[in-house]
């Protein structure tokens, strides 16, 4: 790692709390703040930080090498316990809509921003730790952050990123060496439980709602300082700020931002709690809490057990809810346009670019070179019909898909048979039946499949292998294409818990093997079979791999 600095080399360059207006008031007491953008508040120290996992690449954007022996050292900055010469730590003031309602001021109540890092090529990057003390928006919390909760996002923030989905970054996890209670279901039963900041990295961790803050109190002036302020250092391609550029960088978050639930859509991503004030205005999954990922395909699906009533951010219905929060967001800046018309059209861009994202992804996904209107929408539709009639492993689905042959000559045929034509047609029953056995892997309740099932998917694999032949790409190539955007692993709720279980214990080992598998998860990792294996069945019903809760 040549040219790489230490720690004490970082360079700051701190935008956000240099240009834009300050809480006056010093003092970490919990306060409605009013006309700022943030508060100074510096980390609450902890006693014993001890590194547990960071992310190389992460340093390596950040310009940093770490060695071995920068370890105490690191666990020490990114803990909070040391601030570096040009830090600035800030935490920001943002409302939001929550589950639905607006829910008034919340703001970095666990996170302190230490910083904007100016990166390896100029890139600029700012540092947040979460989980370092309270700040002023932590209202009745603490303003910590438990291992559970930390190895959970630490983990997801890289696996998202490897597998190609816009995200915040995780730089390191870090123990506090303090005891935080949690009352995990909030059900009366808590239990002290190992503390742990994560440091995150991102361009900026800007939400809708630090512009919904601002239009709520109808403080026009903040809104248009902070709108200008993004506008400028976020997405300096659109020009200077301007009732045009408001329209423009509108259209731009919406578009971003459906390109980012296309992804979470096509890895089988369930968010968990898609509030305003979890949205990032550059279209980055931020805020891993009870986020869940898709065993079995279920649009019904949602990992957090504080929305099981209303299941309002339900896997399948993720798409109207982001289209909803950017609703909330366009309201917060009509103020600034004064015409309603730019954004429903950016609302309606939004729809359509997902549309039309959503069908070319979920063509790629089924190995077709482009989505026909004609053919493709009942064909996709009912794949996802049938993958509701039993329950049937999203992830294991689509790879064991790519693994159909469509040009291969039976194995059934024998190899005195001259007749060519029947190797490249095969016989067509045939070749359903082992197409379909070829899927057997993925069915958790295999013997309870029924004859509807077998049926509709021999009809479905009949037109699809029809369909395929039509586009005339070899399997081979097929293969490869559809391994590169079905994922072999991705980061199954049992297996972050199982993580979580052993370094709870002691044993951070799991979060290193995790993080090393899932820098790759569209290659086939043969040494690490068991991590592509259906979730087992003790996970079904256990706390951390099917139910989760705010509480983190
Ligand atoms: P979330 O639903 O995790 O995005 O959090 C919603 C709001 O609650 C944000 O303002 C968080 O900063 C705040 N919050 C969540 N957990 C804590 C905590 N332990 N201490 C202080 N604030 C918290
Ligand atoms: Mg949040």
């Amino acid at each position: 790692m040549q040219n790489h600095k230490n720690l004490e080399a970082i360079v700051f360059d701190n935008r956000f709390t240099r240009e834009l207006p300050a809480d006056p008031e010093l003092l970490n007491v919990r306060r409605q703040v009013v006309q700022a953008c943030y508060s100074r508040v510096t980390p609450t120290p902890v006693a014993h930080p001890q590194l547990i996992a960071y992310a190389p690449e992460v340093a390596e954007l950040l310009g940093l090498s770490v060695e071995p022996a920068d370890h105490p050292q690191f666990a020490q900055v990114f803990s909070g316990n040391r601030l570096l010469p040009g830090m600035d730590p800030f935490a920001m003031c943002y409302g939001g809509h929550q589950f639905g309602n607006w829910a008034g001021q919340l703001g970095d109540g666990r996170a302190i921003n230490l910083g904007e890092v100016v990166g390896a090529n100029d890139q600029r990057w700012m540092l947040q730790l979460k989980g370092a003390g309270p700040t002023p928006y932590s209202r009745t919390a603490d303003g910590l952050a438990v291992l559970r909760s930390s190895v959970r996002e630490f983990l997801c923030s890289e696996a998202m990123f490897h597998l190609g989905v816009p995200t915040t970054r995780a730089l390191s996890l870090v123990l506090t060496g303090e005891q935080v209670v949690r009352d995990m279901f909030y059900d009366g039963n808590p239990r002290q439980e190992p503390g742990a900041v994560v440091c995150r990295v991102a361009p900026t961790f800007t939400r809708f709602g630090n512009f919904e803050i601002f239009a709520a109190r109808n403080d026009i002036e903040t809104l248009r300082r902070l709108v200008d302020y993004t506008i400028r250092n976020d997405f300096p391609h659109l020009g200077e700020p301007g009732a045009a550029t408001y329209e423009t960088w509108f259209h731009e978050i919406c578009r971003t931002t459906a390109d980012m639930i296309v992804h979470w859509m096509r890895v089988g991503f369930v968010h968990g709690v898609m509030n305003t004030d979890n949205m990032s205005v550059l279209g980055l999954t931020i805020d891993y809490g009870p986020y869940g990922w898709l065993d079995d395909y279920d649009p019904n699906w949602t990992p957090n057990t504080t929305d099981a009533g209303g299941r309002r951010y339900r896997f399948g219905h993720q798409p109207q809810i982001a289209q909803w929060n950017l609703m909330q967001l366009a309201n917060a800046i009509y103020p600034l346009v004064g015409n309603a018309e730019p954004f429903q059209l950016g609302l309606q861009l939004y729809a359509e670019k997902f549309q039309e994202d959503w069908r070319t992804m979920m063509a790629r996904k089924i190995g077709l070179e482009a989505f026909d209107p004609h053919t493709d929408q009942v064909l996709i539709e009912e794949l996802l019909s049938i993958l509701q009639l039993t329950e049937t492993d999203m992830t294991i689905f689509f790879r064991r898909l790519a693994s159909i042959s469509v040009t291969e000559p039976m194995a059934d045929l024998l190899p005195g048979k001259k007749d060519r034509s029947a190797v490249e047609t095969p016989s067509e029953g045939d070749s359903v039946e082992h197409n379909s056995a070829r899927l057997a892997e993925a069915y958790y309740l295999p013997n309870e499949r029924t004859a509807e099932h077998e049926q509709r998917i021999r009809a479905w694999l009949r037109n699809y292998q029809a369909r395929l032949s039509q586009d005339g790409i070899p399997d081979p190539i097929r293969r490869t294409r559809m391994n590169a955007v079905n994922p072999k692993y991705v980061l199954r709720n049992y297996l972050a818990q199982l993580a979580i279980d052993k370094a709870e214990l002691g044993d951070p080992s799991m979060v290193a093997t995790l993080l090393e598998l899932l820098r790759k998860p569209y290659d086939e990792q043969p040494e690490r079979e068991e991590f592509a294996v259906q979730r087992p069945d003790w996970a079904r019903r256990r706390a951390g791999c099917s139910m989760l809760s705010c509480s983190s």
